[in-house]
């Protein structure tokens, strides 16, 4: 045995992100900016080839996402699959596509949790957002109904500066849906919220005022005995310190994407690292033996600053991706960090959030025809 070698404990999260399909086109998504060129996706017989891999090797919680994995007609068969197999599943989705009669047959495979994502608390924000202008209506008849079939239901809403200044009427538009879970997730940028960061990163004065908001609802909301639990995250760029990213590098976290590349987080597609594929390998060589999974695991790897901190085993260093996509080196400390030396990337992040006045119309929709753009190397 190779003592130096840190120790890997099997992953106990599985996010099958079972396509790349989805009628939304939110410019804060975040899958890869080259999405279109993907167009092969995992049969269902190679999916639940994963489902069981995992569980073997002990996961178990499963997240059906994508895309939107709705567009999968198969999603009642995987559904069942997994809750045989003994995960715990749950499905994030747009809701757009979502029916009763799906809610019905998810019930019946064993679906134990569905979250649906909102883009805003207003009709005409949430379409200029999403792209649509049926998705809100849709979007509120499925929370509905999803919490009529007696489902624990999570909302999510993801913030930026467009729609954080309506963070009051986005809590009341979760307690009026009776959601027992209520994620307010600022944007972290990766994908096309990476892409759209200048007109979309919120300014420290509206973070502050959202925080007093969301403390506020907390405390009327306990006072009426009301337990819906409001999760507020904040954004990395205005902290001092990196997040322990995905709880460290392939330690807990396993992704699969839709043509069956295993990634330790789902944004680590963008780095210059060979991710190995489902279809040529099993999970447990993968999570184990391959290149990709053991490239950021321990502390071996480290350039200084982070090799010398007495931090590192508190956030191992930040975010590679992140670390990649500022600095061009997914080996270098996430400039978050205040001791990095690239973290003037953040200062001037946050010091472009004060003077921009860039409007919605002027992001970059995540679309076929944009990705294909950008892929092509004729950015729209
Ligand atoms: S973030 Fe929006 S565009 Fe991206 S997968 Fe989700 S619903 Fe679709
Ligand atoms: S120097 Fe590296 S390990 Fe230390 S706090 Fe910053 S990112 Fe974390």
């Amino acid at each position: 045995m190779n003592l130096l070698k840190p120790q890997v404990n099997p992953p106990l999260w599985l996010l099958a992100e079972l396509t790349y399909r989805c009628p939304l086109q939110c410019p804060y998504c975040s899958n890869p900016l080259d999405f279109a060129k993907q167009e092969q996706e995992l049969t269902t017989a190679q999916w639940i080839k994963v489902f069981e891999q995992a569980r073997e090797m002990g996961a178990v919680q499963l997240g059906f996402s994508g895309g939107e994995p709705l567009v999968r007609k198969d999603l009642p068969e995987l559904i069942r699959a997994a809750r045989d197999l003994g995960f715990y599943t749950n499905l994030i989705t747009s809701g757009i596509g979502l029916t009763e009669k799906k809610i019905d047959a998810f019930a019946d495979a064993g679906l134990d949790h569905i979250q649906i994502s909102f883009q805003a608390s207003d009709e005409t924000l949430n379409a200029a957002l999403a792209g649509s202008a049926k998705a809100f209506q849709q979007k509120l008849a499925m929370a509905k109904a999803v919490k009529a079939h007696g489902y624990p239901m999570v909302l999510n809403f993801v913030l930026h500066r467009h729609n954080i200044d309506q963070i009051d009427r986005i809590i009341e538009l979760s307690i009026e849906l009776e959601a027992d879970d209520v994620e307010l997730a600022t944007c972290q940028f990766y994908g096309w919220a990476q892409l759209n960061r200048e007109g979309l990163l919120p300014t420290r004065e509206q973070i502050a005022r959202a925080e007093q908001v969301v403390h506020h609802y907390r405390e009327k909301m306990a006072d009426k005995g009301n337990l819906a639990n409001l999760l507020f995250v904040t954004p990395d760029y205005y902290e001092e310190r990196p997040k322990g990213c995905m709880g460290g590098w392939g330690a807990i976290f396993l992704s699969v994407t839709p043509e069956g590349m295993a990634l330790p987080c789902h944004s680590a597609r963008q780095l210059p690292v060979e991710f190995p594929s489902v279809l040529e390998h099993s999970l447990q060589h993968i999570w184990y033996e391959s290149f990709g999974f053991n490239k950021y695991r321990g502390f071996d790897w480290m350039p200084e600053p982070c090799r010398s901190c007495s931090e590192k085993e508190k956030d191992f260093g930040g975010c590679r991706c992140q670390a990649f996509m500022l600095t061009g080196n997914a080996d270098n400390a996430d400039p978050v960090c205040g001791k990095s030396p690239h973290h003037g990337k953040i200062l001037a992040a946050r010091e472009q959030a004060n003077c921009t006045n860039m409007q919605i119309s002027e992001l970059q929709f995540r679309n076929r025809a944009n990705s294909q753009l950008i892929y092509r190397g004729q950015p729209s």
